[in-house]
């Protein structure tokens, strides 16, 4: 996002995690935030509650350095909510940081949203209008706004009401001082899954959140259900009247941990792998190794390099301390971010033809610095980049920091200009067919990052501006 952007935080890939009726709730969200960590990076945040108040803690930074035992004691209760963000810079970020919390007509709510809305200008203009005063520039504000401004019903029917105003892309998880409530638009754009330990349940954007604390996956929560989760036990409400799936592929190719199981017990890694087969079939080319661009590209590799007989090697190493310099989203900070973070072995590539998987190009300078590298440095003879994913030509609108179409290096160069502007021998993309065909079809997806085709209609002139604020 455009740090001149001063009305719209449109937060981008986010982790959430949500527990209700374990003794430890906060501590137990904590781990679940350390799973889903790279879902977000900027900053992390847990609502907690005993049942007759809500407690929040929340900062810039990494779950490991915002949370500590002293923290986590500020935090008591059975229910609790947590949030990983990836956004902006800027001076607003840390009100923008999640969970946000509000307190109205019956009592306190707080609200953690992976995704985004759309039309967000349109109401956030009409609650202004009638008076409200935000605190903060994320778009989850407002679904907390048309909670507490609704003027009949108890909280679930608010919370209905409140959802089928909004439009976009929402997995949410919101909690009061006696329940915890989860939420996915009809499009079921992010994941969301639930889980069980024990007598507690979870929520959680992806299911390697269950696995580090020994929760159990039982099942998603579906496209357009809300589920309500309190002493009662659970209640699922279906809140839209029509439904029409559409997962975003992405998380298939980039975003979701290959150890995580979404969109209906789907396995990440194994997605990855046959995207990798899929496109060795579909770009063979010489070679004497197969090499990943860690850590997104070692799924697609071993595929291909499975598939082609050619050996799989570890050519690229990278730096796991890093931090958060990749999220950084100035060019010339992302150029570093490479060097950074990842370094040849020479010994594997000096003197070999070499194709190199990565899971997608978004701007090109990635890939292009390194072909460099591989060819410089590690003193490769031949450079064959092969991406696991096709050329991504249209910008996200629901929640994947992809950047303006303009930016999108695909959106305006043909394959061989990309392949001269990387500086690489070869450059082959997986076929739109190629995706279609490998990932399961039990179920829709949105592909507008591949085809353009948006799943949620609005109008062309909010995508233009859109795209200014992006
Ligand atoms: P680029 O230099 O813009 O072409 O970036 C491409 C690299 O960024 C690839 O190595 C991808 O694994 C990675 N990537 C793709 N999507 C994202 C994203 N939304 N956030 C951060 N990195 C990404």
């Amino acid at each position: 996002m455009n740090e001149n952007n001063l009305f719209f935080d449109i937060h981008e890939e986010c982790g959430i995690f949500g527990i209700f009726g374990h003794p430890e709730a906060a501590n137990l969200t904590y781990l679940g935030l350390y799973a889903l960590q790279h879902r977000g990076q900027e900053g992390a945040g847990i609502c907690s509650s005993d049942g007759s108040r809500l407690y929040l803690e929340k900062s810039l930074g990494l779950v490991a350095e915002i949370f500590n035992e002293k923290v986590l004691k500020n935090l008591p209760g059975h229910i609790a909510i947590g949030h990983n963000r990836y956004s902006t810079t800027g001076s607003s970020s840390l009100e923008n940081v999640q969970p946000l919390m509000a307190t109205y007509s019956l009592g306190s709510i707080a609200i953690a949203h992976n995704g985004n809305l759309i039309d967000i200008e349109r109401l956030r203009g009409k609650l202004e209008k009638d008076g409200a005063i935000f605190q903060t520039t994320s778009d989850s504000e407002i679904i907390l706004h048309l909670i507490a401004r609704a003027r009949d019903g108890g909280v679930h029917e608010r919370v209905a009401n409140a959802i089928r105003q909004v439009s976009g892309a929402f997995s949410i998880l919101l909690m009061s001082e006696t329940e915890l409530i989860a939420l996915r638009d009809p499009y079921g754009i992010r994941p969301l899954s639930l889980g069980q330990l024990n007598d507690s349940y979870i929520v959680a954007s992806e299911t390697c959140a269950f696995d580090l604390i020994g929760a159990t996956y039982i099942r998603d929560v579906e496209p357009g259900e809300m589920l309500i989760i309190n002493e009662g036990g659970i209640k699922s409400l279906k809140i839209f009247n029509s439904y029409k799936k559409a997962h975003c592929v992405f998380e298939f190719i980039y975003f979701a941990r290959p150890d995580s199981y979404i969109f209906d017990h789907i396995c990440v890694n194994t997605v990855r792998k046959e995207l990798g087969r899929q496109l060795a079939r579909e770009h063979p080319v010489d070679a004497d190794i197969v090499i990943p661009v860690p850590d997104s590209g070692v799924p697609a590799a071993l595929g291909y390099a499975e598939q082609s007989g050619i050996p799989f090697e570890f050519g690229l190493i990278r730096n796991h301390y890093v931090g958060r310099t990749f999220i950084e989203p100035k060019q010339s900070i992302r150029h570093f971010g490479v060097k950074i973070k990842l370094n040849p072995v020479r010994e594997i590539l000096k003197g070999k033809k070499v194709i190199v998987i990565d899971d997608s190009i978004v701007r090109g300078t990635t890939s292009k610095k390194i072909v460099k590298m591989i060819r410089e440095l590690g003193e490769a003879k031949e450079v064959h980049m092969r991406i696991s994913s096709p050329p991504a030509i249209g910008p996200c609108f629901y929640g994947i920091d992809t950047p303006t179409r303009q930016e999108l290096i695909a959106s305006s160069h043909k394959v061989e200009e990309i392949r001269k502007y990387i500086t690489a021998d070869s450059l082959g993309y997986l076929s739109i067919e190629g995706l279609k065909k490998i990932i399961p079809s039990s179920t829709n997806y949105c592909m507008a990052c591949f085809n353009s085709k948006y799943p949620i209609e609005f109008e062309s002139k909010k995508v233009s501006q859109i795209e200014l604020f992006s």
